[in-house]
């Protein structure tokens, strides 16, 4: 809901087009986030990723980082993608999330139209580009590891790492350094092997079509005070604004899939939302749909 009522071009992904073209969503374009439905394709070559230094506590220290629109960490060197019908092998650079507010859940990407409260997305470059510039020139050069994270009652430990850290980076522009930590830890390790792949975008400016995204079946599991310490303990405005906002429903609409086929790997399930477990809001996907439906008609 909250997305049809903002005004500003940084925070309404609908607006975004008007900054950037490349996010206007034109027909058969390749954008992210999808929905991702019982219809996918079995792949039987898609097995398990490589997560080269997933397992291992990097050298030198971490950076935690507030940028407006998400929380950002950055993991310096060391870890690395590949394998699992990756075309190359990719450099792992940041991980950071999207989330929903204090009533409604916040994924990218859903599942038969349902959406978990939160994602976290792994960005990995490929590693023949100097640069992310260089990366974005190229079709496939980055490789984006998607998690749904859904919540229990008890707390993540292994995420703690992080949601600990975000009283330091409340406000936009803050930094706090993380000693880094087995980066693993906080995957869903023994389904690693269950994920969907299709190629789409970056969910934010400049919307690229340069990414090769890996989405897991399996979600991460944390508790309800870990996720409450990102809706409403996170701010999109700087310390000293006159009005503080809290940064909520940081996540781009679901896009069309056009000619694309999604595929599921070797040993996904097509697990059916949580179980059956009710998400909290359903009702934040559909309207922003029926909005970009609208767009298309009015476009042609
Ligand atoms: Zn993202």
């Amino acid at each position: 809901m909250s997305l049809l009522i903002r005004k500003d071009h940084c925070t309404d992904p609908y607006a975004w087009g008007d900054m950037f073209p490349s996010c206007h969503p034109l027909l058969e374009e390749h954008h992210s986030p999808i929905n991702l439905d019982h219809h996918m394709t079995r792949n039987e070559s898609l097995e398990a990723l490589h997560l080269e230094g997933f397992d291992a506590i990097q050298t030198g220290h971490w950076t935690l980082h507030n940028d407006g629109h998400s929380v950002v960490l950055q993991v310096g060197n060391g870890m690395s993608v590949s394998g699992g019908g990756l075309p190359d092998v990719y450099h792992t650079i940041q991980l950071h999330f999207h989330w929903g507010g204090l009533g409604t859940n916040g994924s990218e990407h859903t599942v038969d139209r349902r959406r978990y409260p939160m994602e976290m997305h792994i960005v990995n470059m490929k590693s023949i580009h100097p640069n992310l510039t260089a990366a974005l020139d190229d079709p496939t050069g980055l490789a984006v590891l998607g998690f749904f994270i859904d919540v229990v009652y008890s707390d993540n430990v292994h995420f703690g790492h992080i949601s600990q850290k975000l009283s330091s980076v409340a406000y936009k522009g803050q930094t706090t350094k993380v000693k880094p930590f087995p980066l693993m830890s906080l995957l869903p390790k023994h389904n690693m092997s269950q994920y969907y792949r299709y190629y789409g975008s970056l969910t934010t400016p400049p919307c690229s079509q340069v990414v090769v995204w890996t989405v897991y079946e399996v979600p991460i599991y944390i508790s309800w005070s870990q996720l409450a310490q990102f809706t409403s303990q996170v701010f999109s405005t700087e310390e000293d604004a006159e009005q503080v906002t809290p940064l909520q429903n940081n996540f781009r609409h679901v896009h069309p899939t056009f000619s694309r086929i999604a595929s599921v790997s070797k040993d996904a399930k097509l697990l059916t939302g949580t179980a059956g477990r009710p998400f909290r809001s359903a009702v934040s996907l559909h309207l922003p749909l029926i909005i970009l439906l609208g767009s298309f008609i009015s476009g042609l």
